[in-house]
């Protein structure tokens, strides 16, 4: 197994697989957590080895949830800081705890001074290079790759956000939060996933009218369906990045 695959493939690992986990990673601690709304939380991770990283917006990191590196089993899961600070050694990520898996559980569990070990940032999407107008899909998990285009050079400016959500008005409070403003559209999960039929509806419409490129993340099955509809309204592939972030029934996703 190549040390990429067994780094990404969190079965029992051999002594060799566990050590270069271990080289790869960082030790970092958790410096603060801060409950936004009640299935959101705030994470800051801080650690000297942090000084020296370097970060793009939309780049992602993967940690160590579940086990420890050297003893293994473990569980990698990948996730977005919205802010990195080299100075400070610090990085933020929004959590949506879902309440399904031991990311989540991970986040909900956290305290100040919990440790854990983290890999990256490594690239993933690279938000500075998209164009404007852009436009942003995805659900509670890209809320914090959301917040991260407030650190391109463009931050929010000429970017229509929209979100399928189950909690319009618990997504309300991260979207307030972090000011995205008057450019977000929430949209409330439905049975059947009827609701995607707006959601396609809003992202053909404003392909039509102005967007240069779109952005599609979070639930897997949803941006096949938005994509689909975009390639058959016109639009080329070029002008669209797709990255799941999850899917119903499968575990740890990394996003390619
Ligand atoms: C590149 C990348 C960046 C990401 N960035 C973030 C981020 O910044 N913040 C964030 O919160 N998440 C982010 N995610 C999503 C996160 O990694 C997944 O939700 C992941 O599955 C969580 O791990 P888990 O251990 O909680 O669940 P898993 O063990 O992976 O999955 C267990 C079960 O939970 C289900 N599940 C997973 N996610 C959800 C969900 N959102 N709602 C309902 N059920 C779910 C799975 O389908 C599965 O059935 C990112 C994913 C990728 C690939």
């Amino acid at each position: 197994m190549s040390p990429a695959n067994a780094l990404t493939n969190p079965q029992r690992p051999g002594r060799l697989t566990s050590l270069l986990l271990n080289i790869s990673t960082r030790e970092v601690e958790v410096r603060h957590v801060e409950e936004v709304g009640a299935h959101f939380r705030l994470v800051t991770l801080a650690a000297d080895a942090l000084r020296d990283a370097s970060w793009t917006p939309g780049d992602m990191v993967q940690i160590i949830v579940s086990g420890a590196a050297l003893l293994g089993p473990w569980e990698l899961r990948s996730y977005t800081p919205f802010a990195f600070e080299p100075d400070t050694g610090t990085t933020k990520i929004l959590w949506y705890v879902h309440g399904n898996g031991p990311g989540s559980d991970w986040a909900a569990s956290a305290g100040v001074g919990t440790p854990c070990r983290l890999m990256g940032p490594r690239h993933a999407l690279s938000l500075p290079k998209r164009d404007r107008p852009l436009i942003f899909f995805g659900d509670e998990t890209s809320f914090s790759t959301a917040i991260a285009v407030r650190e391109t050079p463009s931050g929010y400016r000429d970017v229509r956000f929209i979100f399928e959500v189950s909690s319009v008005e618990q997504s309300r409070a991260v979207v307030e939060q972090f000011g995205m403003g008057d450019g977000v559209k929430l949209i409330a999960r439905e049975e059947g996933d009827r609701h995607l039929s707006e959601v396609e509806g809003e992202i053909v419409d404003a392909y039509r009218s102005a967007a240069a490129h779109g952005v599609l993340t979070g639930k897997a099955p949803s941006i096949q369906r938005l994509y689909k509809a975009l390639r058959t309204s016109g639009v080329t592939a070029r002008r669209v990045t797709n990255i799941p972030y999850w899917a119903p029934g499968k575990k740890g996703l990394k996003g390619h």
